[in-house]
């Protein structure tokens, strides 16, 4: 049986900021299915509180010291597949995971460094034995970096095979060369073929370069990376690397993510009654959120998003009075770069009766939201895969998208003869995205060409166990590398 250990940053349900977390707690049971042996690793940080079971001190070299943690194991819940956890306390008992008002912390390349060496003490020391080791995102970077550098001639971790997964290009891992020693890879590695960019360390070029397989989360951004306008710099490096990558889509983890099954909802609704569960928690949303029940049937808008720049959320600022002004209602749940907080926060004070928002990261929230919105707005400026709009479709949400990365993948756009599953546009510009709105709120007001729509979205399957024989198929593909 193959064996795989996966290591990332985050896993749902013990630390999530975005996707990555929901792409690690849904992948490794997908890949158990298929008969891959697998378990995962990562941070353990102050809010992880599931039970575990302590596995004893490590010391790891950090520069020219050694630094003290421990490593623990717990199980993903409901599943079992086991869960490591490099537990430091200085360094992952945090208010957050990453940064903290608007700041990184400064100490980001230690933490992930001693993370990393972590995960090879759980090899060495054979508590888990992969032939295959996936890193996901630059905190995890290291892992491909160190299999061919510092541990290269480790009798067993040598001779592992790596995979690197982006799944976002814009968060590299980049450090000034002063902390370069951190890591412990020799200075015969800072050069522009491997771990330097433009004098500085660049842990997500290491990884593209020492990997044996580079993925990222769909097709389209795949090939998007590839070029200037997405690549953020390492589009040379893609290119140069090009036969190594590629894309796999992320899936949907319906257990969590259907409106039949959701425990978080007011009301549990399906194909066949999907009129009346929206109604219902429709009514619950406007009164969680403090909205008028309006006179007539209007739609109302879902986002559920990090407050970034990516999501093209400036767009929708400039939109919102427009949609306000035909009638419509928006809800937002979200939590990110303080201007864009601001920004929203001062629309709901506009516009207290039709606009929703809350700043903050609340789970249950953004199911209500997928259950009781009409339409769900993802106006990304690029967008690796996205999850949420996978997730509107199953709850009868229809999407508005950018046609970018994994939007493109997972949502058409309806046609004269009305078939597509959302409305996409394709220019970053507020217009585009209210034309695309108009069209949507259009289709809304004919109320069987809508539910029409809608079913067919909540049709679509987007299940993990497709993403996962395509991963499995790129491992044994190294397996075979590997003789
Ligand atoms: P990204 O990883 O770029 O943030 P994705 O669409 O891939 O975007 O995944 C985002 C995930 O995080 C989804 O599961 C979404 O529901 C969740 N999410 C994002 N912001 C919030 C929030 N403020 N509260 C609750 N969940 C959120």
């Amino acid at each position: 049986m193959i064996k795989i250990l996966i290591a990332a940053s985050e896993i749902d349900p013990f630390a999530k900021t975005g996707g990555l977390a929901d792409a690690m707690r849904s992948l490794p049971p997908a890949l158990r299915r298929q008969g891959v042996e697998v378990a995962l690793v990562m941070p353990k940080y102050r809010q992880i509180q599931a039970e575990c079971e302590d596995l004893g001190e490590i010391q790891v070299p950090i520069e020219d010291t050694s630094m003290t943690g421990r490593l623990a194991r717990t199980e993903l819940p409901g599943d079992k597949v086991p869960v490591y956890l490099i537990d430091q306390e200085k360094l992952f008992h945090r208010n957050e995971l990453y940064t903290e008002k608007g700041k990184d912390y400064p100490d980001n390349l230690e933490r992930f460094t001693f993370f990393c060496r972590g995960v090879m003490e759980i090899i060495a020391r054979n508590y888990f034995r992969p032939d295959v080791l996936h890193a996901h995102d630059w905190q995890a970077a290291l892992l491909p970096i160190y299999i061919k550098t510092v541990y290269a001639d480790h009798p067993v971790i040598g001779r592992i095979k790596s995979v690197f997964t982006i799944h976002n290009m814009a968060y590299q891992g980049v450090f000034p060369p002063f902390l370069y020693p951190v890591t412990g890879i020799g200075w015969e590695h800072f050069h522009v073929e491997a771990l330097e960019f433009y004098n500085q360390l660049n842990l997500m070029k290491g990884a593209i370069v020492f990997a044996d397989a580079v993925t990222t989360v769909s097709p389209t951004y795949a090939r998007e990376i590839q070029t200037r306008e997405y690549g953020c710099g390492l589009e040379g490096v893609l290119l140069k690397h090009q036969k190594k990558v590629t894309g796999v889509l992320n899936g949907v983890d319906y257990r969590v993510w259907s409106p039949e099954v959701d425990t978080e909802i007011a009301a549990r609704y399906s194909m066949d009654t999907l009129e009346e569960g929206k109604k219902a928690n429709q009514t619950a949303l406007r009164k969680e959120f403090g909205l008028r029940e309006p006179p007539v049937r209007a739609p109302l808008f879902g986002v559920i998003s990090r407050l970034a720049h990516q999501k093209g959320l400036d767009l929708l600022a400039a939109v919102l009075p427009s949609l306000i002004r035909r009638g419509a209602q928006v809800v937002i749940l979200g939590k990110g770069e303080p201007p864009l907080e601001e920004t929203y926060r001062t629309l709901q004070k506009q516009f207290p009766e039709s606009c929703g928002v809350t700043i903050a990261f609340d789970n249950r929230l953004a199911h209500q939201i997928e259950a009781g919105a009409d339409i769900f707005l993802m106006p990304s400026l690029y967008e690796p895969c996205g999850m949420n709009q996978m997730y509107s479709l199953r709850y009868g949400t229809v999407p508005v998208v950018r046609a970018t990365g994994g939007l493109v993948d997972t949502v058409t756009d309806v046609d004269e003869a009305g078939d597509g599953t959302g409305f996409v546009f394709e220019e970053p510009t507020p217009a585009a995205l209210l034309e695309a709105c108009e069209r949507a709120i259009a289709r809304f007001e004919d109320r069987e060409a809508w539910l029409a729509l809608a079913r067919r979205g909540m049709r679509m399957d987007f299940s993990w166990d497709r993403s996962a024989q395509e991963y499995q198929r790129i491992y044994q593909s190294l397996m075979r590398m590997r003789g």
